[in-house]
């Protein structure tokens, strides 16, 4: 669909004044996992490769937003049926198609949009929402309703540009909560499709809702240890040795089984660990086929399994312990390839280098050794 997605107009709604939310900040601009809600949206619908983004504001600070090439950014109106026509009349972007989201709602699926899109293509609906069924019990004035006739209508919902431009442009009620409700007007002039959604599509009204999300998110961090050490022998000759999968010259060689990568064998175990499996040892034990082993093959093991259960690195640290060689000069390099292995940013890697202060068998230089703190949060 992603192909399709850079063809297909966004407006992303971010208009909403927050008078529920009770705080002095827009509760677009508060917290949900690291970034705030509106960075959320957009960053998420970049991933989706759309190309014609709008987002509309009104007391947010533009400053506040990330531009980039393919984002527009309209001023609202008083209302949010107001802030929708202003978007559609002075968008400079022309589509067949049109998608309307809501910015309070954090959780959008890809799942959903790719079935809107597909109503609207392929089975050439005028209008597509998403909706959920009621499983609360509703009361109005005491009296039970019949929640099974119920639609939660949700966005993002889906249409025909120039029909949605068109009925709004002859809507004076300026009272929408949502888009959708002009097609039902003249519900037999148009096709609609509702679509029901079973995915959580929360939106974010209260901040105690907001805070609950991210306590369930919160919950879902993983943290690992991970440790290993290794005979060295000195070189009288130049030699290299394998710190974080980087060459750096050496007066000293491992000797390991495989290419004896400190840093890489402890990330590994403190990324299994995390995982609750068994050590590096179990799943590359001292074979044939693992002699002078490449450390990125463990290292990518334990990061296939990571992937499966949806984690991610959330930060990792590091402390070498050796005598030589020197760490300091080659930290940068060190940190941008774990960067790119780790598939994280930079800022999530901290390296630390000790001597073990000419004490013991590492202090004298025999040994060489490397722990690794990891936590992994949800993708
Ligand atoms: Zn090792």
């Amino acid at each position: 669909m992603t192909l399709i997605n850079s063809k297909i107009h966004f407006i992303l709604l971010a208009g909403g004044d927050s008078l529920r939310f009770s705080s002095n900040t827009n509760k677009l601009l508060a917290k949900f996992k690291n970034k705030n809600l509106l960075t959320h949206n957009i960053d998420f619908l970049k991933e989706l490769k759309f190309k014609k983004i709008t987002v509309v504001i009104n007391t947010i600070n533009k400053d506040n937003i990330s531009n980039f090439d393919d984002l527009e950014i309209i001023k609202g109106g008083k209302t949010r049926s107001e802030s929708v026509k202003n978007a559609l009349n002075k968008s400079k972007f022309k589509s067949k198609y049109v998608l309307i989201h809501d910015a309070a709602r954090p959780l959008n699926s890809q799942k959903i949009i790719n079935n809107i899109i597909k109503n609207l293509i392929e089975k050439q609906y005028d209008c597509v929402v998403p909706f959920s069924k009621c499983s609360d019990t509703v009361v109005v004035n005491h009296e039970n309703l019949d929640r099974e006739k119920l639609k939660l209508i949700k966005t993002p919902q889906g249409f025909v540009k120039n029909k949605i431009i068109y009925l709004h442009k002859r809507n004076i009620k300026n009272k929408l909560t949502d888009d959708s409700q002009l097609f039902r007007i003249e519900k037999n002039k148009y096709k609609i499709k509702y679509l029901l959604q079973n995915e959580i599509n929360l939106k974010i009204t209260y901040k105690d809702e907001l805070n609950s999300l991210n306590k369930l998110i919160r919950n879902n961090f993983l943290a690992g240890i991970g440790y290993d050490i290794h005979k060295t022998k000195k070189t009288i000759k130049n030699s290299f040795i394998k710190l974080g999968g980087v060459k750096i010259k050496s007066k000293i060689k491992v000797i390991s089984h495989s290419d004896g990568d400190v840093v890489l064998h402890a990330i590994t175990d403190s990324i299994l660990g995390a995982l609750s499996q068994r050590d590096i040892g179990t799943y590359f034990p001292n074979t044939k086929r693992n002699l002078n082993r490449n450390s990125i093959d463990f290292l990518n093991y334990s990061l296939k399994k990571m992937t499966l259960r949806k984690m991610l690195i959330n930060n990792i640290d590091i402390m070498i312990v050796s005598e030589e060689p020197k760490i300091n000069p080659h930290f940068e390099i060190i940190t941008s390839n774990l960067s790119k292995l780790l598939k994280t940013d930079k800022k999530n890697i901290t390296i630390k280098a000790t001597t073990n202060e000419k004490s013991g068998l590492i202090g004298s230089g025999h040994f060489i050794a490397c722990w690794s703190n990891v936590s992994l949060k949800v993708n």
